[in-house]
């Protein structure tokens, strides 16, 4: 059986450490340690888990349900469990404060990104009417009459690249900030600065935010099929 804890109980933090198991499973062999051989005999065949709802009262109680409740060529479970720790009301406290915060730094982050993107939101939409209008009249009236449908719209329908110029058809650019020509931001630098700012704020209480006081870890695990 594979299992492994992980000293958090947000999900958030679960997917991330699965990913990472994930990773350290590719590159198996590169160090030969037990913990890698426990990742190597069949975690890939365990794919995803599921979350169980319910809290289990210790690690061994964690270990002995997963052992219980999974079986061979299914996915893996994930069970709560407390870790012992009892929690007083300050730390509670504590916990609630960077709780707050964490969150209060994502909404931050995303209001600042939609404020620089709502330009770009609105030609989007544009741009797919035309783009609309545009196909339509290839197979009504033939080639030419795009001149009539997508010229007048270009400049609607295009953004040019703040750092390499490019002009991008915004029809087909859905990916993001990130320009396809030269893989930087979209965006002139003066106004991502607001943004890059925010998301900085966001990475630093989210490490605070991992290190709260907690009273309930996580375990993930399964059968592996080997
Ligand atoms: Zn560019």
């Amino acid at each position: 059986m594979f299992a492994h804890t992980v000293q958090d109980d947000d999900p958030a933090v679960l997917k991330s450490e699965w990913r990472k198991l994930q990773r350290a499973h590719t590159h198996v062999g590169e160090e030969d340690s037990d913990y890698e051989q426990d990742i190597y005999d069949g975690f890939s065949s365990l794919g995803g888990y599921s979350i169980i709802n319910k809290k289990l009262k210790s690690e061994e109680e964690a270990e002995d349900y997963i052992e219980k409740n999974t079986k061979k060529w299914e996915g893996a479970i994930a069970v709560k469990f407390a870790n012992g720790k009892k929690l007083t009301a300050e730390e509670k406290k504590k916990a609630k404060e960077l709780t707050a915060a964490y969150k209060k730094a994502i909404k931050k982050r995303e209001r600042v990104h939609s404020k620089l993107t709502r330009g770009i939101a609105k030609k989007r939409a544009a741009a797919e009417k035309t783009e609309e209008r545009y196909r339509n009249s290839i197979y009504a009236f033939g080639a030419p009459s795009m001149y009539k449908v997508r010229a007048p719209a270009e400049k609607k329908q295009f953004h040019k690249c703040a750092q390499c110029n490019s002009t991008l058809n915004l029809y087909f650019f859905t990916i993001g900030e990130m320009c396809p020509v030269c893989k930087s931001n979209v965006f002139p630098k003066e106004k991502t600065q607001e943004l890059e700012k925010a998301k900085e704020e966001e990475s630093a209480a989210f490490k605070e935010y991992c290190n709260r006081p907690k009273d309930t870890y996580i375990m993930v695990g399964g059968i592996a099929a080997c």
